[in-house]
């Protein structure tokens, strides 16, 4: 049983959920400490308002993100990705988990988001400009009013050439703030964990950004990264593993979402409630996503976060109410996984504590699952994502083979989205390689 006293961790590796954890096993955990939103609100810093200010600075942006990069001009300038449904995919994973499916399956496309082809692009992207805001205004170079396309003069990249901006990450958050701080002009550092692919760091490099690799894991690589920005005061640090500011540029998320339901004329109730299933990695883009979900579908939508089984940091971090102060090497597990935007070993402390009564709980998968489900998709849909972006997936029939908790919830009406966090930009030949290893393992089970 799950306890908020304080154990050590010493004393939570005798608990035999933690025990299966450090086994390896596919485990699925509902969060006792789910509080309705009404009284799970008082106890959070963050409020609806702060996601309203995020939205309207992006709405700022528009002009400039149309003029900077083309392929947002027939959104104008909106950074958004598509929601489909996903019938025959819906069909192969009720055949994958042999469970009867009730509902509807929807996929969140984060995967083929412009600019970044990751969910990286709202937060990364979002903090880049808040921060870029903020120093054209203080140097009185920048109004709120003002048409912000100006932002692409060569006078204003002058300006921010000055400035740098730094970022730990395992890939996908380094190629966001990379793309989006050089094209407006900045200097910018990134730290890549050792699960960083090739291909992204040498991207980076192409658009003159500076690149330090690290032969460790993501927290080094963060860590690493505050340690140099704090030598310069010039130098802005975002800051995954704390950051309200990324925060917030996820959960705008929601809000768009909301009008995308809407225009498939998909209500959320509580008579057909709405299931989300996050991929998470150190917690900032699911968290983000989920707090902001509450805020506008309250206790009518159900958040989970999927996690490998090799990095199940936030998991733990709940389940053992220690949040930052576990990490899976504590109990021995690699934070080895093929899902690299999920190789995180030590979960957000923020994001933790600010969504521990919202969230409904969590699973891990194994990367063979990730493997299998990814092949699977890209054969009944023909939709292509990374190993990380599949995480998700089987929460449709998680959900459902452990319905005792759920039958008060109206599960037979309810719309399941699968949040699918990136890949549309993973290299032809890498992505090849991603669907014959999923093949490769269908083939044998
Ligand atoms: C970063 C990332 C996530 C998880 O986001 P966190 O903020 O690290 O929890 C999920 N999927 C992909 C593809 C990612 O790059």
């Amino acid at each position: 049983m799950q306890q908020t006293s304080i154990k050590s961790i010493e004393e939570w590796k005798t608990d035999s959920f933690i025990q299966e954890a450090t086994a390896l096993k596919e485990l699925f955990w509902f969060n006792p400490n789910i509080l309705p939103v009404q009284e799970a609100m008082p106890k959070i810093s963050l409020s609806t308002d702060d996601i309203n200010d995020a939205a309207e600075r992006l709405e700022r942006f528009r002009p400039y993100i149309a003029h900077a990069f083309p392929e947002t001009q027939k959104a104008g300038g909106l950074i958004e990705s598509p929601l489909r449904r996903i019938p025959h995919m819906q069909k192969a994973v009720g055949e994958y988990t042999e469970t009867p499916l009730s509902g509807e399956l929807l996929l969140k496309c984060d995967s083929h988001l412009p600019i970044s082809g990751s969910i990286k692009a709202r937060g990364g992207i979002y903090e880049v400009l808040t921060h870029a805001e903020k120093l054209a205004c203080a140097a009185g170079l920048l109004q709120y009013t003002d048409d912000y396309s100006m932002l692409a003069s060569e006078d204003l990249a002058h300006f921010f050439s000055k400035h740098t901006i730094a970022v730990g990450s395992t890939g996908n958050l380094g190629l966001s703030i990379g793309i989006m701080g050089a094209k407006l002009g900045f200097s910018v550092n990134v730290h890549m964990s050792a699960d960083a692919r090739q291909w992204k760091k040498d991207m980076l490099r192409s658009k003159g950004v500076t690149v330090f690799e690290y032969d460790a894991d993501y927290s080094l690589a963060v860590a690493e990264g505050r340690k140099q920005a704090a030598l310069d005061p010039y130098c802005h640090f975002i800051d995954d593993e704390n950051s309200t500011t990324l925060f917030l540029g996820y959960a705008v998320a929601a809000k768009r979402l909301q009008a995308q339901l809407s225009d498939m004329k998909i209500t959320v109730s509580e008579q057909s409630p709405l299931f989300v299933y996050l991929p998470c990695g150190v917690g900032g883009g699911p968290g983000g996503v989920a707090f902001g979900l509450k805020q506008i579908f309250g206790d009518h939508v159900h958040c989970f976060f999927a996690e490998p089984t090799h990095s199940p940091a936030m998991l733990l971090g709940l389940y053992t109410g220690l949040h930052d102060a576990i990490s899976v090497q504590d109990l021995g597990i690699d934070n080895r996984t093929v899902a690299d935007g999920l190789a995180v070993g030590r979960p957000s402390g923020f994001v933790g504590k600010t969504l521990q009564h919202l969230i409904d709980g969590a699973f891990t998968v194994s990367d063979d699952t990730m493997f299998e489900l990814l092949a699977l998709l890209a054969d009944t849909e023909d939709i292509w994502m990374e190993p990380s972006a599949l995480a998700g997936m089987k929460g449709i029939a998680i959900i459902q083979n452990n319905n005792e908790l759920l039958k008060q919830r109206n599960i037979e009406n309810a719309t399941h989205i699968a949040w699918g966090t990136g890949g549309s930009m993973v290299p032809h030949e890498e992505m090849q390689a991603y669907y014959k290893s999923g093949k490769a393992l269908m083939n044998i089970s």
